[in-house]
């Protein structure tokens, strides 16, 4: 995992694009040419994603879009933010 991941990754949770918290649900899928919430780079039909859901309190849940690797680098991000 390189630390330029694991600082986009850190970002996302701090702005807001991406909680800290666990997802309801997560799953492996493939690119749909969809920006990735982590690295801001389109996530091409060849690339390994993770699509997660997010309940939110008072909304829908919320779909977050992310390449396989920017989505490990998160949840390790997350873990490292929680202790
Ligand atoms: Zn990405």
């Amino acid at each position: 995992m390189s630390d330029a991941l694991r600082a986009l990754a850190r970002e996302a949770i701090e702005d807001g694009r991406m909680p800290r918290r666990d997802p309801e649900r997560a799953w492996a899928t493939l690119g749909m040419q969809t920006l990735c919430i982590v690295c801001h780079q389109i996530v091409t039909a060849d690339d390994p994603a993770v699509e997660a859901t997010f309940a939110l309190l008072g909304t829908r849940p919320t779909l977050r879009y992310a390449h396989a690797q920017c989505y490990v680098a998160w949840e390790q991000e997350r873990q490292t933010l929680h202790t």
